[in-house]
């Protein structure tokens, strides 16, 4: 009985961490292995990106080798790029050596691809720290700016959870420095924090941001983007030295291939997170859309890693004849909750819409330490 866990991230870490904690799956079948497929060979604790920019982490604290981790759960780990699936044959493809591998159980758990709205130039000419490898050279980037020369303009597209992280590490990467430069964050919504219901957190973190001496432009979206010059569709121009885009996401292109019930091209999945009408397929984390009585489980790690635990378990429940477990979002889009973290070493926690900010910084790293120590 073999289970493929394709895509390596929060939610199939957790499918194939949960798979191995059952001991019962692998005293029933003997047999039954989990091979855990990436194209990246780590792990990427996305919420720390950030961080990188100001120094407070480096990429081997906030990331985990996926090999090693394999090793320890007792599951294969296979560093490639899946080019397709079929469910029929019930193969995956992989890129490098053209190899298909066959599942009993698939788990899809790629993910999701950073977005530029087909904006002309906009990926061409902008930073991101949507990757460790982005967020790395986005620092290098920065290092290399002389900040004495002239006064230096640093632009931040996307005024959600990333983009207000993103200027909060500016501003302590700036005051480490003992340099000045201009940030604008801009936001074609009318808030900051847009997909946040209330506007408590807005305005808490915006006056944070403000204080500290950054422009904020909302209701401003960007036309088109060219060497040192922003073009906004309301005709208004922002000159910058450096762009740093932070906003939106799309399916992942895999997912385009796929001839399988979607939602905006996420995949459709059932209350037990099997994508809609296979018993066999599952899907988890940001790549899963899931729709029930008008809640939306929303894209976070949080989530990814609740529907990788149910999922791994409708597997096992499948393997034995069992009622399936449903799945029941908490971290949704009508209410959602998230840590922000502002730069300082402050952050604010946001909960039934309430901003707490006592405790929430520490808190936060609490929960990103605990998480990374499965990878020691
Ligand atoms: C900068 C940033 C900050 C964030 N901050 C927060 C936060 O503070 N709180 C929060 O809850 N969420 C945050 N998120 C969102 C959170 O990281 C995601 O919701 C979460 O990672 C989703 O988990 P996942 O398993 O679905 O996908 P991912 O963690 O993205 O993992 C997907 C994996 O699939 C692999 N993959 C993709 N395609 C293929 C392929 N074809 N073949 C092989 N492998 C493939 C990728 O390499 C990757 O390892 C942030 C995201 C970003 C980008």
């Amino acid at each position: 009985m073999k289970v493929i866990v394709l895509g390596c991230g929060f939610g199939g870490v957790e499918v194939a961490n949960e798979l191995s904690k059952r001991s019962e799956l692998r005293k029933r079948l003997k047999d039954a292995d989990i091979t855990m497929i990436d194209r990246k060979t780590r792990l990427e604790y996305q919420a720390a990106h950030p961080e990188i920019l100001s120094g407070k982490v480096i990429p081997e604290e906030i990331s985990g080798d996926l090999n090693k981790f394999a090793a320890k759960i007792g599951a294969e780990f296979i560093n490639d790029t899946v080019v397709n699936i079929d469910f029929k044959a019930k193969k995956v493809k992989t890129k490098n050596g053209g190899k298909e591998i066959a599942y009993d159980f698939l788990v899809i758990s790629i993910g999701a691809e950073q977005t530029f709205f087909g904006i002309p130039s906009a990926e061409e000419l902008s930073y991101s720290v949507n990757t460790l490898k982005g967020a790395v050279e986005t620092k290098n980037a920065l290092d290399k700016i002389d900040f004495s020369a002239k006064e230096i303009h640093i632009a931040v597209i996307g005024a959600g959870l990333t983009g207000v992280e993103v200027v909060g590490e500016l501003i302590d990467y700036l005051r480490d420095k003992k340099a000045s430069a201009k940030i604008s964050i801009v936001e074609m919504m009318p808030q900051v924090l847009p997909t946040f219901s209330t506007e408590n957190v807005s305005n808490y973190v915006s006056k944070f941001l403000l204080d500290r001496g950054t422009e904020i432009l909302t209701e401003t979206a960007v036309q088109e983007v060219r060497e040192r010059e922003i073009t906004f569709k309301n005709g208004k121009k922002l000159p910058y030295d450096i762009i740093i885009w932070t906003a939106g996401i799309k399916p992942n292109s895999l997912l385009e291939k796929l001839e399988v019930p979607k939602v905006k091209g996420w995949l459709k999945v059932d209350p037990y997170l099997r994508v809609e009408g296979m018993k066999d397929v599952f899907a988890v984390g940001d790549t899963a859309s899931f729709e029930r009585e008008g809640v939306r489980s929303g894209q976070n790690a949080e989530e990814a890693e609740r529907q990788g635990e149910v999922a791994a378990e409708n597997i096992i429940r499948t393997i034995k004849a069992e009622k399936l477990r449903r799945y029941r979002p908490k971290n949704t889009i009508q209410n959602p909750r998230a840590f922000i973290s502002l730069g300082s070493n402050k952050a604010v926690m946001y909960f039934r819409g309430m901003v707490v900010n006592v405790f929430a910084y520490r808190l936060k790293k609490f929960v990103e330490r605990r998480y990374m120590k499965r990878f020691e």
